[in-house]
């Protein structure tokens, strides 16, 4: 007889919200996870990252206050004060996830799980029969394979670092990279981005690509592109970085944030049956279930759409499919995405290059223009907007912007996308004036 009727191994963004939906349907489950609840992205990604995005925005508010009137004594910033309240807050968070989980019904073991079996998982020297299992490991930074690696902090370190460096240099040109370059500038830090590519952000729509590394340079982050991390070594206090240019970086800290890997070894997964890609992705159906059918996976551990709401929908997919005679598979077209970078980026839909090889023919509008907020404090920096249309049908294909509030004006861009609304809709939509948003409904004539 099964212990359980669902046992989910890891309590990350997928697993707490598969695990509470399921309870909450009447199934019995157990969750395992060693470590806080609540996993990457509480307490190593989204929730942390923004609040140090925050904290490197004040630099140029007080800054730009001087234009509206204020005059502002000399900022100091404390980079241990900034720290200690993040964690405390991580604490809160961890202790709301357990609250949440308990009021659920479900039964959580603060262990590491493995997978003995189709039915089985083993906690400790403690075998535990389950009618099904949900993987939902998430997944961990990657390391270069270069000399010196072992100097380098990832991201998972970022968020403790004792003191904030003075000059770093940050490897890759995905997210974490341009989203730690604009943390560690705007809080202070000489900042270098070295990206192997011809243009960070690769999979983005060309323009936001050279809108984010325009906007990164004009805040003084020195990006250079088509440049790799050669090796690392110690030097005085510090490192010293030498790129594949032959260039010689000497910096108090070099970061790497170059992929992340799923968290699959050691689990059992190929013993009990379960395939898994070559990089160790749990592979999946559209219903989230290996190919062994007791088992499935959901979230980073599979590699689809890395991301937070991405997990949490797989999860509660799973839960109202299998509890709820509902059957749910996840929509991975049109998710909406925000790099939290300086400046931000909101992205939805296909992007232009995407559109030309998928569609026929298609119209692009774009707009862009100085935020009405430094006519006055004189800050060169732009916004860019921009929509692709199916010229056939009229609908917007996708819908991308850089610039302050992206990640706001993106979420409701996404219900348009999804709802397959036409470029005559949002022309037939008044607009909100003064707001940056009111150019998605302004744009007269094609560009392109
Ligand atoms: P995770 O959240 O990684 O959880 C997996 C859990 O499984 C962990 O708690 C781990 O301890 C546990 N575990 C592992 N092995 C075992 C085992 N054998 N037994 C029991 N438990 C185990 N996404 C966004 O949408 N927006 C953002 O702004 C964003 N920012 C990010 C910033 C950074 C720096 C990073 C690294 C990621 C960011 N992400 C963001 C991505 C997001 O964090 C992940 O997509 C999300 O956390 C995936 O959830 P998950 O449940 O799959 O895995
Ligand atoms: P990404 O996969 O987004 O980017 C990895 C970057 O590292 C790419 O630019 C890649 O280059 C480069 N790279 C890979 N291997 C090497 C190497 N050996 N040497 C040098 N460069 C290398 O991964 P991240 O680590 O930035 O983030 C992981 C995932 O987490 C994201 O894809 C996203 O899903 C999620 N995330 C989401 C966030 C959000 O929603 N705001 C924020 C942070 C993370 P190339 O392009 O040439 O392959």
């Amino acid at each position: 007889m099964s212990d359980f009727d669902l046992f989910v191994i890891g309590g990350g963004s997928g697993g707490v919200a598969c695990a509470r939906r399921a309870a909450e349907y009447g199934a019995k489950v157990a969750l395992a996870e060693p470590a806080r609840m609540g996993g990457t992205c509480v307490h190593r990604g989204c929730i942390p990252k923004k609040m140090l995005v925050y904290a490197a925005h004040f630099a140029e508010d007080f800054e730009d206050a001087a234009a509206y009137g204020w005059t502002v004594g000399e900022p100091t910033f404390d980079w241990a004060t900034l720290i200690a309240n993040k964690d405390r807050e991580l604490v809160r968070l961890d202790g709301l996830y357990r609250k949440l989980l308990d009021d659920s019904g479900v039964t959580t073991i603060a262990d590491r799980a493995t997978v003995a079996g189709p039915d089985t998982v083993v906690v400790g020297n403690r075998r535990i029969g389950s009618k099904r299992i949900v993987i939902a490991t998430g997944g961990r930074p990657q390391r270069p394979e270069i000399p010196g690696a072992h100097h380098a902090i990832t991201s998972d370190e970022a968020f403790h670092l004792k003191d904030l460096p003075a000059r770093i240099a940050i490897v890759g040109g995905g997210y974490i990279a341009v989203e730690f370059a604009g943390i560690f500038k705007g809080l202070g830090a000489e900042t270098t981005l070295l990206y192997r590519g011809e243009m960070i952000l690769r999979g983005f729509d060309g323009d936001v690509r050279a809108g984010v590394a325009e906007g990164m340079r004009a805040k003084g982050i020195d990006l250079r592109l088509e440049s790799n991390i050669e090796r690392i070594e110690a030097y005085g206090g510090g490192l010293r970085a030498t790129t594949t240019r032959g260039e010689v970086l000497e910096v108090d800290q070099v970061m790497v944030a170059t992929g992340r890997a799923p968290n699959t070894h050691g689990l059992g997964l190929r013993e009990a049956g379960v395939e898994l890609a070559r990089g160790g992705a749990v592979l999946v159906d559209s219903w989230s279930q290996s190919s062994v059918p007791s088992i499935a996976a959901i979230g980073d551990c599979t590699d689809r759409v890395n991301l937070t709401p991405v997990a949490i929908r797989e999860g509660r997919c799973f839960a109202e499919t299998h509890y709820n005679g509902n059957p749910l598979q996840p929509d991975h077209r049109d998710v909406p995405t925000a790099v939290f970078s300086q400046p931000p980026v909101g992205t939805v839909g296909l992007t232009e290059d995407e559109a030309r090889a998928e569609v026929v023919a298609i119209d692009v509008y774009r707009a862009k223009f100085r935020p009405l907020k430094h006519t006055l404090t004189g800050r060169k920096e732009t916004t860019m907007i921009k929509l692709v249309v199916d010229r056939a049908t009229d609908r917007v294909l996708g819908a991308h912007m850089v610039g302050v509030d992206a990640p706001e004006i993106v979420q409701l861009l996404g219900v348009l996308v999804k709802l397959r609304a036409t470029k005559a809709q949002f022309d037939a939509t008044v607009a909100v004036h003064p707001t940056a948003a009111e150019e998605f409904v302004t744009l007269r004539r094609p560009v392109g």
